[in-house]
């Protein structure tokens, strides 16, 4: 199938690559020239296992290419995805002007019938809305279809959950739509859940505040467990092996980040709101989110006298391992608050430096091993779960900084080995 994808982010360019990898011929656009010019070199902007080698087999095979041309992008092919970012407005609602705006470009460009499917994240009703917009601005007269499919994929593991996808939910209004659809996904040969687009639409925030709610219940009890004198991971391994429960996103931590959960659980919030409902579940879910970023950063002012002039090791910018991406990090929230205080900070992370000194003007110093950041440091916060952080000895860390103290936001380290070591170890819920 000739498909076109409007948005090259973590969601358009994964999907790009991975429908040109299953063989449809796929033209990805975007607004961003460079992002598109880097594209169409096989560089990819973002880090992702794996979607540099898919990417630059798309191109080589002659089945991928990016452009800025929407005009010739959403002429005439057969389906049209709209993977343009939906972010957060100050009141918590849904930014729809980047998914208006290609509903326009398609409006004023398409020469043939064609389905549309909306891939971003948008509120309930928005499908029916992009639908009609389309059909009133139309500068040629043709049959347009809008279908819903949300997209699941976590960064970190974009390219293996597209892939590998535990479901596909479609949100179709007719038959011709759906079919279109199962002929698309036919290649990956995955389950496909067809519902009405509002269900669909509601499937995908319902799973991301759902997960959202698992992991600040974990954080919430977490805090308990450290008054009550449990452990957490003892807790939830007890818990994992009830079927009901399942044994994923039972880890307590510093909160979650990221573009979607911070923002997929406002929206719903904001959705709720707008038809009189307090949703209290997701309320909660935020609330508990919203203190446990600063949960370390608190202990650690509690101990310490002050924050002036110590030497302090961050490990970890991205808000999670496997990405570079920086958006809602505990560390960015936490950094700040440290430099405030007069702190030295050295900070290292394996691939979101580079976006770190782009994106903000923090004064630290940013080193290229774990070590070379615990070097003489008086303090270290651990914010992000890479692997590289995991693999530090204990005594590593008594070795290597002056002060053998260490704040662990994603309990990376088996507390008593820690403190065998002679470091002295505050994690989470343990
Ligand atoms: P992103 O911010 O990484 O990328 C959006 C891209 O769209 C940017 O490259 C931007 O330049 C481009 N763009 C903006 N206007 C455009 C236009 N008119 N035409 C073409 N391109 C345009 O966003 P993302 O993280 O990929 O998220 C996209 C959507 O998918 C959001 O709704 C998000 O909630 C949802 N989603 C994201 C994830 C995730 O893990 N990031 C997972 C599932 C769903």
């Amino acid at each position: 199938m000739r498909l076109t994808i409007a948005g090259t982010g973590y969601v358009g360019l994964v999907a790009g690559v991975c429908f040109a990898h299953v063989g449809h011929q796929v033209t990805c656009v975007d607004i961003d020239e460079k992002k598109v010019a880097m594209l169409n070199k096989g560089i990819s902007p973002i880090y992702e296992t794996d979607l540099e080698e898919f990417l630059q087999e798309g191109l080589q095979k002659g089945l991928l290419s990016f452009t800025t041309d929407y005009q010739s992008a959403y002429r005439d092919p057969d389906v049209i995805f709209i993977g343009v970012g939906t972010p957060e407005l100050p009141d918590g609602s849904a930014n729809l002007s980047y998914v208006a705006s290609v509903a326009r470009q398609i409006a004023e460009s398409v020469e043939r019938d064609c389905l549309v499917v909306v891939k971003s994240t948008v509120p309930v009703g928005t499908n029916d809305k992009v639908e009609q917009f389309i059909k009133d601005s139309l500068v040629h007269p043709v049959r347009i279809e809008v279908a819903s499919n949300p997209e699941f994929l976590a960064q970190g593991t974009a390219v293996h959950d597209m892939m590998h996808a535990q479901r596909i939910v479609i949100g179709i209004e007719d038959k011709h739509s759906e079919t279109v659809l199962r002929e698309l996904y036919a290649p990956f040969n995955l389950p496909i859940v067809a519902v009405s687009r509002r269900s669909a639409e509601m499937t995908k925030y319902a799973s991301n505040d759902f997960l959202a709610l698992k992991i600040s219940y974990m954080n919430d009890l977490a805090n308990l467990c450290e008054l009550v004198g449990a452990n957490i991971e003892d807790v939830a391994l007890g818990m994992s092996y009830d079927g009901r429960i399942g044994s994923r996103f039972l880890k307590a931590g510093i909160g979650y980040g990221g573009s979607c959960f911070p923002k997929d659980t406002k929206a719903l919030q904001y959705l709720a709101a707008q038809y009189g409902y307090n949703l209290r579940t997701v309320t909660a879910a935020v609330d508990v989110n919203n203190e446990q970023r600063y949960k370390l950063y608190r202990k650690a002012a509690n101990r310490m006298i002050t924050f002036n002039g110590i030497k302090v090791a961050v490990l970890g910018l991205a808000f999670k391992a496997g990405t570079d991406d920086l958006r809602e990090s505990p560390a960015i929230y936490n950094i700040p608050l440290l430099l405030e205080q007069g702190a030295e900070i050295t900070a290292f992370d394996p691939v979101a430096e580079e976006n770190c000194k782009r994106q903000y003007q923090f004064s630290m110093q940013y080193v290229q091993t774990v070590e070379d950041a615990l070097r003489g440091a008086q303090v270290c916060f651990i914010f992000t779960d890479w692997q590289e952080i995991r693999d530090v000895e204990p005594s590593a860390f008594k070795s290597l900084m002056r002060t053998a103290l260490v704040y662990d936001g994603r309990n990376l380290f088996d507390s008593r080995a820690m403190l065998e070591a002679g470091v002295e170890y505050y994690s989470i819920g343990r």
